[in-house]
């Protein structure tokens, strides 16, 4: 692993911060890259990790954090040696994710998200406070899919695969079988405590929990995970994060079969004490309830 800036990885560290990502100033933020691999890099700023894949064929970005940033993640991505992005996926439709997409789209690139990505962001949302107003065409991704598709570039096979989501409806994992990659988006935020179940999105813990699975069964030890948010990680991080949530879940659903109300199971506190970082954006008390709704959900 080639650090080329030696910056700390996580320069933006905004995720105690959601709620003012969408007024932050931007200006001072940097952009610092670590290629992970030949050809596959990851991008830090502010917002989503962007994963990069760069070559002869030309660029593909995971991702593109805010608007106010796309001419320096130009900038770092022509830093790389790299040509201009060719390709845009969006792993899912969040602002702090796709709030570049108009920038690159009107660069040129061409956009691809799961159907319910262009949906989303065409609807426009509110998410955590932020509103974020329906996205201008250029914006939207021109590919879109159901389960998935396949990039044949700069000599690897990327899978851009929708798993079932969980922490929206539309969240696709992108692996890089032959670099042994694999960039989570916000289904996977390292070391931030508990998920994030954007419920209103169609968020869900019980798929949150079947998708993480799915990427364990066909990940190994070697395998390089970029999470959403956080620094790089493995897959053991990503088993601990999904047995702390299954933890979790089971606590709440234990309450919840044995008749308690809702407002009940939050007093008595069921996940206190198990989350990873005691810091972390989701308070226990949210989790509760975004696993309550989850569940809710599930039996309908
Ligand atoms: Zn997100």
């Amino acid at each position: 692993m080639r650090k080329i800036a030696r910056v700390a990885l996580f320069a933006g560290a905004a995720l105690g911060a959601t709620a003012v990502w969408a007024q932050a100033d931007m200006s001072e933020v940097e952009i610092t890259t670590v290629e992970i691999k030949p050809g596959v890099a990851v991008l830090f700023g502010n917002g989503g990790n962007i994963g990069v894949s760069h070559g002869p064929d030309g660029t593909m970005l995971v991702d593109d954090q805010f608007a106010e940033l796309s001419g320096k993640i130009q900038q770092a991505v022509a830093d790389l040696g790299a040509t201009p992005t060719r390709f845009l996926v969006n792993t899912h439709y969040h602002f702090d994710h796709a709030g570049g997409n108009e920038n690159f789209g009107n660069a040129g690139a061409t956009i691809v998200a799961h159907d319910n990505v262009r949906r989303r962001l065409a609807e426009g949302a509110t998410v955590m406070g932020n509103v974020s107003p329906p996205a201008p065409e250029s914006a939207l991704p021109v590919v879109t899919y159901d389960k998935g598709l396949t990039f044949h570039l700069n000599g690897d096979v990327i899978d851009v695969m929708f798993l079932g989501g969980g922490h929206t409806d539309g969240d696709s994992v992108i692996r890089w079988r032959n670099a042994n990659v694999v960039h989570m988006g916000d289904m996977f935020m390292h070391n931030a405590g508990w998920p994030f179940i954007d419920v209103d999105s169609g968020g869900n813990v019980e798929h949150l929990l079947n998708s993480l699975g799915q990427v364990i069964a066909m990940t190994d030890p070697e395998t390089v995970i970029i999470p959403g948010h956080g620094q790089i990680a493995t897959r053991s991080d990503l088993m601990a994060f999904r047995a702390m949530i299954e933890n979790g879940v089971s606590r709440v659903k234990g309450l919840k079969d044995a008749g308690a109300t809702l407002e009940e199971a939050v007093a008595a506190k069921p996940v206190e004490g198990l989350r990873n970082n005691q810091n972390g954006f989701i308070a226990d008390d949210d989790f509760v309830r975004a696993v309550w709704a989850s569940l809710d959900a599930h039996r309908r």
